[in-house]
């Protein structure tokens, strides 16, 4: 079996990089790989990379995933997140792949508190949000053998996160304030990767498993929640925090403004893509004590 990812250098394309490998003989890409053109910012070139590679699998883990920038580059947010997924959604149809595909929880406005299934109503309120879903929409409709991985909050132990902005801070100063009507599940690039994997596996054996999913970790919290969890895990680890525990404040989305709205429910339901592929979502503190373990060495 061949695979082609797309992406090979963001959080979830080099856990991919990992949980691809096995599968088959992997050919891994990024926007300035040399041989073969993988630069979401041409669509006009993905399509000869698809026909010159011919997998059996594409994954695309490219994306233009700044979201404050998206709203002053919309064209541009939408090129990188819409038409070329659309193009490589097409191009996978042709050679008769497998196209997996990852969207976002911002295809929802954050109304209310139900975790959103698969088929709830989206409304997007960024335009991060909007050129995820018209992305999700042409992979849909190019590609029929899809995979579509809506997540939340993704985090990778490689790069920067907001776990280690919070530790630094926390290291820096007496006192914190970090939103708290925000609510979602911090979800690995490594648990993104795994499932990915088996999901492939599954969906080549059994079609009929194509389709879109709600994928992230088990549980919930707020940003407030996650940077207390990083806090204490470090603070109990040994590392000299100035923060006191009851010196992070909890304060509104309002306090924070940013160029683009976020939804203040971000939950996810996950049953379909449990019941589906016969796995288990762990809890999000599982990954997080996880990658700070590997980062507090
Ligand atoms: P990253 O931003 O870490 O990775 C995005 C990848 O896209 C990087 O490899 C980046 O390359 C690449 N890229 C940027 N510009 C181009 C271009 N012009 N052509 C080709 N590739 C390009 O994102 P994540 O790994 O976190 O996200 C993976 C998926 O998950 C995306 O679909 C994203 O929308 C989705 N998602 C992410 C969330 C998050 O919190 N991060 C939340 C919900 C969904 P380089 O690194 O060299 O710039």
């Amino acid at each position: 079996m061949k695979l082609l990812l797309l992406g090979k250098g963001g959080q979830v394309g080099w856990e991919l990089q990992r949980s691809l490998a096995p599968l088959g003989e992997l050919v891994a890409l990024d926007f300035d790989s040399a041989e073969l053109h993988a630069d979401f910012s041409r669509p006009e070139l993905l399509a000869d990379t698809v026909r010159k590679v011919r997998p059996d699998v594409i994954v695309n883990a490219s994306a233009h995933t700044a979201v404050d920038k998206a709203e002053s580059e919309p064209e541009f947010a939408r090129t990188l997140n819409a038409t070329s997924p659309g193009v490589v959604a097409q191009a996978a149809h042709e050679v008769g792949a497998l196209m997996v595909h990852y969207s976002t929880d911002y295809v929802f406005d954050g109304s209310g508190s139900a975790p959103r299934t698969e088929d709830d109503p989206t409304g997007p309120l960024s335009v991060y949000g909007r050129t995820k879903l018209e992305g999700e929409q042409l992979v849909a409709q190019a590609c029929p053998r899809h995979l579509i991985f809506r997540t939340s909050w993704v985090y990778a132990a490689r790069g920067g996160n907001f776990a280690k902005t919070m530790l630094r801070l926390a290291k820096e100063r007496e006192r914190l304030t970090v939103i708290d009507d925000q609510f979602g599940a911090p979800t690995g690039a490594e648990l993104l990767a795994d499932v990915t994997a088996h999901a492939i596996r599954a969906t080549l054996t059994d079609p009929g498993k194509a389709g879109l999913y709600h994928l992230v970790a088990g549980g919930e919290t707020t940003w407030h929640g996650y940077a207390r969890f990083v806090i204490e895990h470090a603070r109990a680890a040994g590392v000299d925090i100035k923060v006191a525990a009851d010196a992070i404040a909890p304060v509104p989305t309002t306090d924070f403004p940013t160029p683009a709205q976020r939804p203040l429910n971000s939950r996810l339901n996950t049953t379909k893509l449990q019941s589906a592929f016969g796995l288990v979502l762990p809890a999000w503190q599982t990954g997080v004590a996880r990658m700070l373990q590997e980062t507090l060495g």
